[in-house]
């Protein structure tokens, strides 16, 4: 048995849910990732809830506590360095370790062509969506090889896939995601980590309004797409829950479609 699969199967831990454990989940206060964190803390893990704004983390905090469920919360602007040792430094306090890493932040500032897009922009887009997940999963590194069962989730989108005209330089780097997922998910298996994205269709979030602005691609959208419905944002949070369980133990380097009825991807 070659060494990455003997971590698997003698390093996870065998409950089903991640009972006692501690998420962090960036981009966490509304949205897929609040519908994430609220998953995995009702089913025992305790999360440390984050995003840019105070007001925002405070509002998602409050709201899962009086649920009854054990979480925290900070400021981090993941394309920040000192805001992601924050977010480090308060996701020990729990109980010294990290279990899983979510990382949902994504930002698309532009609906431009891929190569009308600044400089400027490129780099915005490349280190809040694709730098600043290996940056954070980098900093975390130390405090999750020596758990059991640990585990990282990416949040790339079907524009990776098959890419909206408008949306060039966010396309890439939901593209960019897959990849890094594969490899990511290659150097930490032997280290019992596994790595997998959710690439998800058009989910009901603030996000995805973006659409409604671009009357001139909505056409295409759904021959692209051939979308029967959009999702809500807790038909992501399942498969996520699931990929951090221990009956997820023998899948690493998936990239996982939550697109409902979408023939093309
Ligand atoms: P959303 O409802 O707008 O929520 C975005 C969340 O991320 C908020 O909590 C926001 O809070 C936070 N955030 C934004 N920029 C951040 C940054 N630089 N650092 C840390 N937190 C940040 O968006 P969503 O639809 O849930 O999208 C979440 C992820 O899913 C994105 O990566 C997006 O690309 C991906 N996705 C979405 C869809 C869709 O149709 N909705 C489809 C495919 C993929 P603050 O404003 O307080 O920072």
């Amino acid at each position: 048995m070659p060494q990455s699969a003997r971590m698997f199967s003698q390093r996870e831990n065998k409950s089903r849910t991640p009972t006692n454990r501690v998420a962090v989940v960036t981009g966490s206060t509304k949205g897929i990732g609040f519908a994430i964190a609220r998953r995995l803390a009702q089913e025992g893990a305790h999360v440390v809830i984050s995003s840019r704004k105070q007001q925002n983390v405070d509002q998602a905090v409050a709201m899962l506590k009086e649920e009854g469920l054990s979480v925290t919360g900070t400021v981090c602007h993941v394309g920040k360095a000192k805001d992601r040792e924050h977010l480090v430094a308060m996701a020990l306090e729990h109980s010294g370790g990290v279990d899983f890493l979510v990382c949902v932040a994504g930002v698309n500032p532009l609906v431009g062509s891929t190569l009308g897009s600044s400089e400027q922009i490129w780099d915005k887009i490349l280190d809040v969506n694709v730098k600043a997940p290996a940056m954070l999963l980098s900093q975390l590194l130390p405090h999750m090889e020596n758990r059991r069962g640990s585990s990282v989730v990416l949040v790339s989108s079907m524009v990776a896939y098959l890419p909206i005209p408008a949306l060039g330089v966010y396309n890439t780097s939901k593209t960019a995601l897959l990849g890094l997922c594969k490899s990511l998910a290659v150097e930490l298996a032997p280290k019992g980590i596994r790595v997998n994205c959710i690439v998800p269709g058009i989910i009901n979030t603030d996000f995805s309004q973006v659409r409604k602005s671009l009357t001139h691609v909505q056409p295409a959208i759904k021959d692209i797409y051939g979308l029967l419905r959009t999702g809500e944002p807790e038909e992501c949070a399942g498969i996520v829950s699931f990929l951090c369980s221990s009956d997820a133990s023998f899948i690493t380097g998936e990239n996982i479609v939550v697109a409902g009825f979408s023939p093309k991807l």
